[in-house]
């Protein structure tokens, strides 16, 4: 595209983690639930029953909208949002709409390679800007299923809590789209606001894109691609849609007319319009007369800011100053339960080589050989008892790797498995004494040479005790021990 510009914005739903639904009491937990089981009046709609917030859910999107870094607003109000689907229960959707929770927020986000460029060229992991408009609250619908002609209907997702997050029209490729999109699930679990995990659907978007002459600052009408479940299908679909819009233009000889509405068929790598026209829908919005206004003091916001974590960015920034890859310091910001265990590997050996070896090499080495997801790891603190059991010198730092690998292999902790093999040091200081005195009456000739000068023939006669106690004395302790025969202090 020569002198045309995309312009993207994006429509993110996250689903809250929260224990109960927005406006009830049920299980918000419907993975792999029998369908229709975790569900009440309350969010099935029945006539007479009442909404009542969810706690929980405002502080987690409050602590969201304030890691974006929103202005949020002293007081907001739910909205009902009508239009009719088999799978809303109420007729509408309980929604925000003029007054949101929370509006001009920022992420800042690594500049992604382009895709004409190779490797990682210059201006690769700068910072871009994306704004965030507005973040709101709202329930989820239930969830349809087509079997032939028929179509099943599971409420077990209704009234599920999710967070709309909306930003500005500030992205400039599908690259960047995904960039952002990246960041801001890493902003939502470094914050426990959501799993946000893709493959159960609990992050989704709405991708709007146009083009516009380069040069020119007015924004033409947009499509708008629903319902993308996956980086991978919001990169695929916002790539095709550029490339037909423009197609469509060097066609015409102008940019779309009005708006649209395309869904993004993922098996065909194609996009289909819906709606032509985007005000065809009306969605009689009103306040929800069942609920009072939401109201936020200063205080209390103040108090919810302390307590936020720094930002993924500014975390993974941290671990590469500290001596890590990037794609390492990555990698932990991705995966919370190693970002857990290396931080108190870390904490115990105050050295990013040593822990970076501990938990990149040897634990995730193992994890891949005996094919462990990471949710099966062993726990931080059984991994630091492993580690205190070195430090104490009660097994060697080379033994505690195969004791970390069972450890991954069978779940079992560390004493168990040192235990099971005999793997423990000989701690006893008498027993270490005579198996060196042993090992002096058998060297003779490394004696004689390291008598005469020459100091290293002593490795040989550590080498001795080492094959003769199948490696379970400390070799620190045994040239300790040696050299003291051997030198008798004055
Ligand atoms: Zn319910
Ligand atoms: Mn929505």
């Amino acid at each position: 595209m020569p002198n045309r510009e995309v312009i993207i914005g994006l429509e993110v739903h996250a689903q809250m983690n929260t224990r109960t639904k927005m406006f009830c009491g049920c299980d918000n937990d419907a993975w792999e639930k029998e369908p229709n089981t975790t569900v009440c009046p309350i969010c099935m709609g029945h006539p007479g029953t009442l909404p009542a917030p969810n706690r929980e859910a405002v502080a987690k999107a409050v602590r969201t909208a304030l890691e974006l870094g929103c202005t949020v607003a002293p007081t907001c109000h739910f909205d009902r949002k009508h239009y009719f689907y088999p799978d809303l229960p109420m007729g509408f959707q309980i929604s925000q709409y003029d007054f949101p929770l929370a509006r001009n927020g920022i992420v800042e986000y690594d500049k992604p390679p382009s895709p004409t460029a190779v490797g990682e060229g210059p201006g690769v992991g700068a910072t871009q800007h994306c704004r965030i408009h507005r973040l709101h609250m709202e329930n989820d619908a239930g969830k349809l299923t087509h079997v032939g002609p028929k179509t099943l209907c599971d409420f077990n997702r209704a009234g599920t809590p999710l967070m709309e997050i909306v930003t500005e029209p500030d992205l400039r490729s599908p690259g960047e789209a995904v960039a952002f999109a990246q960041e801001l699930r890493r902003i939502l679990i470094a914050v426990n606001a959501s799993e946000a995990d893709m493959f159960k659907g609990m992050m989704r978007f709405d991708a709007s894109i146009s083009l516009r002459e380069r040069g020119t600052e007015k924004l033409n009408p947009r499509s708008e691609i629903k319902n993308l479940n996956s980086f991978k299908a919001l990169e695929r679909a916002l790539a095709y849609e550029a490339e037909r819009l423009e197609r469509l233009w060097e066609k015409t000889g102008a940019p779309l007319p009005g708006n649209i509405t395309v869904g993004w068929r993922d098996d065909e790598g194609c996009t289909r319009v819906l709606r032509e026209k985007e005000d065809a829908q009306d969605y009689r919005y009103f306040p929800e007369p069942d609920l009072p206004p939401l109201q936020c003091t200063a205080e209390e916001l103040e108090e919810i800011r302390k307590g936020l974590p720094p930002l993924p960015r500014t975390q993974r920034q941290e671990y590469v100053r500290q001596g890590l890859t990037p794609s390492q310091a990555q990698m932990l910001l991705d995966s919370p339960q190693i970002q857990r265990i290396f931080d108190a590997v870390l904490g115990h050996t105050k050295d990013v080589r040593k822990a970076s070896g501990i938990v990149f090499t040897q634990l995730l080495g193992a994890a891949e050989k005996h094919k462990k997801g990471l949710h099966e790891l062993p726990a931080p603190s059984a991994i630091l008892d492993l580690l205190d059991l070195v430090a104490s010198g009660a097994i060697s730092g080379n033994a505690a790797k195969g004791v970390l690998e069972e450890m991954v292999q069978t779940g079992k902790p560390a004493e168990d498995i040192i235990a099971a093999h005999d793997l423990g040091q000989i701690a006893d200081e008498g027993e270490l004494q005579r198996i060196v005195e042993h090992a002096l009456a058998a060297n003779p000739n490394a004696i004689a040479a390291f008598r005469n000068g020459k100091t290293q023939a002593l490795g040989a006669v550590v080498g001795w005790v080492m094959k003769e106690t199948k490696g379970k004395a400390d070799p620190a302790k045994v040239n300790a021990l040696l050299q003291k025969a051997l030198n008798p202090s004055p």
